[in-house]
C-alpha cells in the first residue's frame, strides 16, 4: 500500500509539502514555508501534521523558501534523516537557509521590542543555528537522472526542471506498492521553468509515471509577450539620455543573475551603451558564484559565451559591492548608472538605502522586475502612492516608476502543456498543485481538454491511495 498526503502547495503557491507513505517508509517531498496571507502563515506555527522523527528522508525540488524554508523547523522538531537534492540546490540552500534563520530571529526581536506579541517573549520559527544544523543533513545527488535509494523500498531520481539553479523534477519509484504487486511511479514537477529563459537549461521531458503532481502557478495566465530584454534596453537607453540612475530591486537568487546576463548581452550586441552596473547584495554575489560553478545546468548559449572567454554573468563595467562602505560609495556616484539590489519587493536589505536617495529624484527610474506582494514598499511605489516611508522617513515619490512584466521563472499554462506533451503515456491520476485555486482549476481544465487525463485539484490535508 502507498498513499500521498498534501500538506501544502495546494490551493496556494506556498508551503509545498507532500508526504508519501508506504508500508516500509515515509518520505516528504519539499518542505516549504507558508507565506503571504495570515491564515497561511499561521500554519507554520502549528505542530507538523506528521512526526518529523518518523520521516526516513526529505527530497527537495529546489531551494526557494516556499519549497525548502520549513526544513530548519522540522530539524528543530527532531527530523534527523538525509535531505536529498541536486548539487545546485545544495549550493543555494547554504545561502538561503541561514539567511531565513536570521530573518526569523530579527522578526521575533522586532515583535518583542515593539510589544507586537501576545507571547512573551516571541520566539523565532527557527534560528540561524537550526538552519546550520539542517545543512549538515543535506546530501547532494550528483548524477541527474540516476536512481538512488532514498528510503527502504523508495527509489528516487532528479531531472532538470529549468526553473532556477538546481531545480529538479523528482521521480519516486515505490517498490511493490501497487495492489498488483508492481512498482508505482510518482512524479513531482516542482516549479517548472519558463522555456528559453537565460542561463539555465529548459525542463527535460517528464518520465513515465503512474501519478503526476504538476504545478499550476500560471494555470490561468500567459506571460507578457514583450520580451523583457527589449523593455530593459528601452529603459536603459532612456536613462542614458537623461544621465540618470536606474534602480532595479531584484531577488538575489535567479532574477539578479538573469538581469545581469541580459544587460551583458545587450552591451555585446551594441543595443545599449556600457554603463556602470552595480550589484549591491552580498547574497546575490554568492548566488552568482553558485550559478557560474554549476556547469551541468547551464544552457548552450551560456556555454558559447563562456567559450569566448567572457564571463556571462558580468557586464562590461560591473562592481559588486560586498562591504557596507562600498555600498555607500555607490550612493554618491553620479550620472547614468544601473543599481541592482535586494530585496526584490523592497521589504528590507540594501535596496532601501538606494531607494531613499532616488525615490524623490524626478530623473531617476525604479524598475520592478518581479511580483510585488500587497503591503510591501515595492507594491506601494508601483501602485503610485504619493508618499512612502523608507527607513523611518516619509518621502514624496517623484521618480519614474516602471515595471517589466515578462520576467518569469515559471512555465505558463501553454508551456505546461508543451512539457506534458513529452510524456510517454497517460498517468493514472494527475494532481494540480502549487497554484491559487482558480489557477489550478483552470490548468486542470486545460489538461483535460488537451489530453483527456484524470485530473484533480487536491485539498489541504487530503490523502489519496496510490494503488
Ligand atoms: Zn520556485
Amino acid at each position: 500500500m502507498a498513499t500521498i498526503s498534501f500538506w501544502g502547495g495546494v490551493g496556494t503557491v506556498t508551503g509545498s509539502k507532500y508526504l508519501v507513505q508506504t508500508s516500509r517508509a515515509r518520505v516528504l517531498v519539499d518542505c516549504g514555508m507558508f507565506q503571504g496571507l495570515k491564515e497561511l502563515r499561521e500554519r507554520n506555527w502549528q505542530d507538523p501534521p506528521f512526526n518529523p522523527r518518523e520521516l526516513n528522508a526529505i527530497l527537495i525540488t529546489h531551494a526557494h523558501i516556499d519549497h525548502s524554508g520549513f526544513l530548519p523547523r522540522l530539524v528543530n522538531h527532531g527530523f534527523h534523516g538525509p535531505i536529498f537534492c541536486s548539487r545546485g540546490t545544495a549550493d543555494l540552500l547554504k545561502i538561503l537557509l541561514p539567511d531565513a534563520g536570521r530573518l526569523q530571529e530579527e522578526d521575533a526581536d522586532y515583535r518583542n521590542r515593539h510589544k507586537l506579541t501576545k507571547h512573551s517573549p516571541a520566539l523565532p520559527l527557527y534560528t540561524e543555528k537550526d538552519a546550520l544544523a539542517t545543512l549538515e543533513l543535506v546530501e547532494p545527488v550528483s548524477n541527474m537522472g540516476e536512481q538512488f535509494q532514498a528510503a527502504p523500498g523508495v527509489l528516487a531520481s532528479f531531472r532538470i526542471a529549468g526553473h532556477i539553479l538546481g531545480s529538479s523534477l523528482v521521480l519516486l519509484e515505490l517498490e511493490r506498492a501497487g495492489k498488483d504487486g508492481n512498482n508505482r511511479r510518482v512524479l513531482f514537477s516542482g516549479d517548472l521553468g519558463h522555456y528559453d529563459q537565460p542561463i539555465i537549461r529548459d525542463p527535460v521531458a517528464p518520465p513515465r509515471a503512474d501519478y503526476l503532481l504538476v504545478e499550476s502557478t500560471y494555470g490561468d495566465r500567459l506571460h507578457d509577450p514583450e520580451e523583457p530584454k527589449v523593455a530593459l534596453a528601452r529603459i536603459i537607453n532612456d536613462a542614458r539620455k537623461r544621465e540618470a540612475p536606474v534602480l532595479i530591486p531584484a531577488f538575489a537568487v535567479g532574477r539578479t543573475q538573469e538581469i545581469v546576463y541580459l544587460i551583458r548581452e545587450l552591451e555585446d550586441e551594441g543595443t545599449i551603451p556600457v554603463l556602470p552596473v552595480s550589484v549591491d547584495s552580498p547574497m546575490a554575489a554568492l548566488a552568482t558564484v553558485a550559478y557560474a560553478n554549476r556547469k551541468e545546468e547551464q544552457d548552450e548559449e551560456y556555454a558559447s559565451v563562456l567559450a569566448k572567454q567572457q564571463h556571462p554573468l558580468r557586464t562590461h563595467s560591473m562592481i559588486t559591492a560586498s562591504s557596507r562602505q562600498e555600498s555607500k560609495k555607490l550612493n554618491d556616484a553620479k550620472g547614468a548608472r544601473i543599481i541592482i539590489s535586494a530585496s526584490g519587493m523592497m521589504t528590507g536589505g540594501r535596496v532601501l538605502h538606494h531607494a531613499l536617495r532616488m525615490v524623490s529624484d524626478p530623473e531617476a527610474t525604479i524598475v520592478f522586475v518581479g511580483y510585488q506582494a500587497a503591503g510591501t514598499l515595492g507594491r506601494r511605489i508601483l501602485d503610485g502612492e504619493p508618499r512612502v516611508k523608507i527607513l523611518g522617513q516619509w518621502l514624496p515619490v517623484t521618480c519614474r516608476v516602471t515595471k517589466i512584466g515578462g520576467f518569469s521563472a515559471h512555465a505558463d499554462w501553454k508551456e505546461v502543456l508543451r512539457w506534458l506533451e513529452g510524456m510517454e503515456g497517460a498517468p493514472v491520476r494527475t494532481f494540480l498543485t502549487h497554484g491559487e485555486l482558480q489557477a489550478s482549476t483552470a490548468m486542470a481544465e486545460h489538461i483535460k481538454e488537451r489530453f483527456g487525463w484524470n485530473v484533480s485539484v487536491p485539498q489541504y490535508g487530503e490523502t489519496v491511495d496510490l494503488e
